[in-house]
């Protein structure tokens, strides 16, 4: 198990960095720079939660004096479980994995990025999208390598160790991207399927000013499954959405902009222009 070999801190950050929030029973957040993990379950006590992605690179320590802070003592989770593998997903996940012992699960069209078999393509440094595009090309995209901590999520929908839980595979993003969803309460975790602040303006990320917006445009390489994928995400209809980047987004605010973003997906998420952008999808 190891790192990639381009893996770096990134010097971005944002005004809520650190702080673990409650979102919904059971379901905290935590932004570590400028993305976010989630805890389900109980991590107050050791064994009795699930980490949900793990943060930016050189992120281990945050993660765990957060859940110090808050918890108590910075407990092992049952597993770790990805929406995908992009460097802000995994940055301190061989760390954390190694720490607590645990098993990572992913969705298997995702394992090639997750095993070292192959690298992400490269951040479009082109897109149409300001400064954070610009500066994506220092963004480490060798591909880390999970040994045999790595499982597939099973093929029935149910996450191990997160009963009440199903995973979605919403693809286009990357192509093994997966979302959650609790049945009983349509609590969502949608990690880069949209996101609910303006990336293309650093001075947003920074703030965390809240905006629904699709998945980050300069990893995106299918911007037609991308829109497939924020349409079948608001058909579930969810009560509460934490999505990778911005803060989490509750209710009408969260009916409303995903209506939205999924009927004019092509204005507001699709570039429009860049490498991984079809012109014919406009
Ligand atoms: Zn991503
Ligand atoms: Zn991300």
């Amino acid at each position: 198990m190891h790192d990639s070999k381009d893996t770096k801190f990134i010097p971005i950050t944002s005004i809520t960095d650190g702080v673990i929030q409650a979102v919904a029973p059971e379901v905290y957040c935590l932004p570590v720079q400028v993305v976010n993990v989630c805890f389900i379950g109980n991590p107050g006590k050791a064994n009795e939660w699930v980490l949900v992605d793990a943060g930016m690179p050189k992120s281990a320590d945050t993660i765990l004096e957060a859940l110090t802070e808050k918890f108590g003592s910075a407990n092992a989770p049952r597993a770790i479980v990805l929406t995908h593998g992009h460097f802000d997903h995994v940055g301190a996940i061989v760390e954390l994995a190694e720490k607590w012992d645990v098993p990572i699960y992913a969705h298997s069209a995702e394992f090639p990025y997750l095993t070292g078999e192959q690298s992400y393509p490269e951040p479009d440094t082109s897109v149409e999208g300001g400064l954070i595009a610009k500066m994506s090309s220092i963004f480490p995209n060798e591909p880390i390598q999970l040994g045999s901590r790595l499982k597939e999520l099973p093929n029935d929908h149910r996450i191990p160790d997160m009963p009440g839980w199903r995973w979605i595979h919403t693809p286009g993003h990357t192509p093994g991207h997966v979302s959650f969803i609790r049945i009983d309460d349509n609590v969502l975790i949608a990690g880069d399927a949209f996101v609910t602040v303006k990336q293309d303006s650093l001075y947003k990320v920074l703030t965390q000013d809240k905006e629904v917006n699709g998945p980050p445009r300069y990893l995106t390489t299918d911007w037609e499954a991308a829109w497939e994928s924020v349409g079948i995400l608001k058909h579930l209809e969810p009560t509460v959405a934490i999505t990778g980047h911005g803060p989490p987004m509750y209710g009408t605010e969260l009916t409303e902009s995903l209506d939205k973003l999924a009927a004019d997906f092509d204005k507001i998420a699709i570039p429009d222009y860049g490498r991984y952008v079809d012109p014919n999808i406009h």
